[in-house]
């Protein structure tokens, strides 16, 4: 037995949650007094199995086939996988590809599936913690049953980052090609090659406080010295002012950067649950009740129009 952590991976670079993955099957591993196995599919497996040859992994499973993500050879070597080491627990990202793959998965096995997961235990059993109603609630879910198939939140478990020295063996799959019944042509890049905020390590953040279109300018200055990458909050883009891949948010994409910049944004639930996994965050507001502050590590009370020139000028 065993807990099976399944690597993400997009155009050629493993994705953070895999080592955020590597983490979580770690802690289970030891709780279950088992071995913790990860699987990278497709894509150059002997470059991510090297990637992935961290603390705590057992082996590493390399599935050679195809380069980018495809839901029918995933759900077929999770199953393949399965079957061979009838892993305790099977974790899977809670990204685009992890939930494409993992309610098929899960039905195939007949495993029962708790998505979103912010926290595990298992002590006789499996005990997650997920979020509902925009965060404001956290549910704790007992799994009754032996076996499980889980998807975890980006951003909840700190990556491992020490390197190990798992044994990485090649994963022999056949694949069924009359089950393949999709493929992936191409990539289209959102709004005509802007950047995607979720890979960011630096964002600076921009909500209401600015007030008006034109003065955009003075946080995109901030972004440019600090090398940072600029999003928003829903309202800059609800105005048409940024485009909607910027959104940070519940609505919006979600960010785990290592220093997250909030200029003028309140603190909604609704923006917290895109950005609260960020490393530190810092917020610039003139409300020293804002929300934002109660999960900010620094704060600067003060009018954005005279601080964030400051910290250009300071920056550049
Ligand atoms: C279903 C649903 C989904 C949603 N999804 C998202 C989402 O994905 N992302 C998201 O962001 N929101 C989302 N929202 C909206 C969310 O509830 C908030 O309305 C929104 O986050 C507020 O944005 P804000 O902080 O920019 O604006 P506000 O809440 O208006 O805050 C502006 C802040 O700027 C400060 N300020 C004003 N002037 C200055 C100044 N000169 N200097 C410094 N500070 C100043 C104010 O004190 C205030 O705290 C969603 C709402 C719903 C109902």
């Amino acid at each position: 037995m065993s807990v099976l952590a399944v690597a993400d991976h997009r155009r050629g670079d493993l994705r953070d949650v895999s080592y955020e993955l590597v983490t979580a099957g770690r802690e289970l591993a030891e709780a279950l007094g088992e071995e913790l196995h990860v699987a990278v599919v497709s894509g150059d497996v002997e470059s991510f199995a090297k990637d992935l040859s961290l603390d705590g992994v057992d082996t590493v499973h390399t599935v050679d086939h195809g380069e980018e993500f495809n839901h029918d050879v995933y759900v077929q070597a999770v199953e393949a996988l399965d079957s061979a080491l009838e892993p305790t627990v099977v974790l899977m990202p809670n990204s685009v590809n992890g939930l494409d793959y993992a309610p098929a998965v899960a039905s195939s096995l007949g495993l029962p599936l708790v998505s979103d997961a912010v926290a595990l235990e298992w002590d006789d059993g499996l005990t997650a913690t997920r979020e509902m109603y925009a965060s404001k609630v956290e549910t704790t879910v007992e799994v009754d049953a032996d076996r499980v198939a889980v998807t975890v939140r980006g951003g909840e478990w700190e990556p491992t980052e020490d390197t190990g020295s798992p044994a990485v063996e090649a994963f022999d799959l056949t694949v069924d090609e009359s089950r393949v019944r999709s493929r992936v042509t191409g990539f289209e890049e959102v709004a005509g090659g802007d950047v995607d905020i979720s890979d960011a390590d630096v964002l600076v953040s921009v909500g209401r406080g600015i007030e008006e279109e034109e003065n955009l300018e003075l946080v995109e200055e901030l972004a440019d010295a600090l090398g940072a990458t600029l999003s928003a909050s829903r309202p800059i883009v609800d105005n048409g002012w940024l485009p909607k891949n910027r959104q940070v948010g519940q609505s919006g994409k979600v960010v785990t950067p290592d220093v997250y910049l909030a200029v003028g944004i309140s603190g909604a639930v609704q923006h917290v649950a895109g950005m609260k996994g960020s490393d530190t965050i810092i917020a610039i507001n003139t409300d020293p009740n804002a929300p934002i502050f109660d999960i900010a590590d620094y704060g600067i009370v003060g009018d954005l129009f005279d601080v964030v020139p400051a910290l250009t000028e300071q920056f550049r």
